[in-house]
């Protein structure tokens, strides 16, 4: 039974001449519970695109979206999201940005607190609960971005080129950490990233998207030899 699957997908933006952007074009594919899929296209092939579908932030034109096995309907709580920054509330502390989701959801606070601090350990942001963003490094705060992403137990996590405003070797240690991360928080992951490397080191399965002009006429999965 796979985590998430598009059919025929086809998604317009309408612009103000009247012309509509084409995005995507007929996407189809699946992706499996626990796999860690990448996905790699030129820039404005589409990629965002995809994954706000799939995160309920737009919809889709036409086409069907499942995810566990339900259509698609918008935001829900079985979806983590992480975008290119992070956009932290400067007022609140590390701890207090995490458990932002949790309060949203009215999650149980001792429980939720519990998870934040855990999450924030994992991430490697032990002992800077008590901090605020503007005292954290660009790669620390998107640790803080994927520990509130993860912090109400989403089954699938979507990133947006999670590392790409951070320094080349910021970007590669924050890569191999992501790998290790992946092995303990059990959720389906898609990243978007317009890096071919990139995408090859960090997938089980790489999506490769390729642009006509103004839209996607093709997608093909590239299967991986085991890491
Ligand atoms: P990316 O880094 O993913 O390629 P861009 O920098 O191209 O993203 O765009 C940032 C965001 O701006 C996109 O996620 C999209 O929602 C929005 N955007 C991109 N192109 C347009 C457009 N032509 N009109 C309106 N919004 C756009
Ligand atoms: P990518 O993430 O691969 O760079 P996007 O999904 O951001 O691609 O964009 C795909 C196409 O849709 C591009 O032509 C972009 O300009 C257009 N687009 C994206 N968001 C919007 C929007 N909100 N309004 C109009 N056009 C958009």
């Amino acid at each position: 039974c796979p985590a998430f699957c598009f059919q025929d997908v086809n998604k317009l933006y309408p612009s103000r001449d009247g012309l509509n952007v084409e995005a995507l074009r007929n996407i189809n594919f699946e992706v499996s519970r626990r796999e860690f899929v990448t996905v790699v296209g030129p820039s404005g092939c589409g990629k965002s695109t995809l994954l706000k579908i799939l995160a309920g932030i737009t919809d889709a034109t036409s086409g069907r979206v499942e995810i566990n096995g339900v259509l698609q309907q918008g935001p829900s709580v079985e979806i983590g999201v992480v975008f290119q920054s992070p956009v932290l509330l400067p007022w609140r502390n590390i701890l207090e940005n995490v458990l932002v989701p949790a309060e949203i959801q009215k999650r149980d606070k001792k429980q939720s607190k519990d998870k934040a601090y855990e999450l924030l350990n994992m991430v490697g942001l032990n002992g800077f609960e008590t901090k605020y963003p503007k005292e954290l490094s660009g790669g620390m705060q998107q640790r803080v971005g994927i520990a509130r992403a993860l912090i109400n137990d989403p089954s699938i996590l979507l990133m947006d080129e999670p590392f790409g405003a951070l320094d080349a070797m910021t970007r590669e240690s924050m890569n191999m950490e992501l790998l290790r991360l992946k092995e303990s928080i059990g959720a389906t992951i898609m990243l978007v990233t317009h890096s071919i490397p990139e995408a090859i080191f960090l997938g089980d399965r790489v999506v490769v998207m390729s642009p006509r002009p103004g839209c996607v006429e093709e997608i093909m999965t590239i299967d991986l030899p085991e890491k």
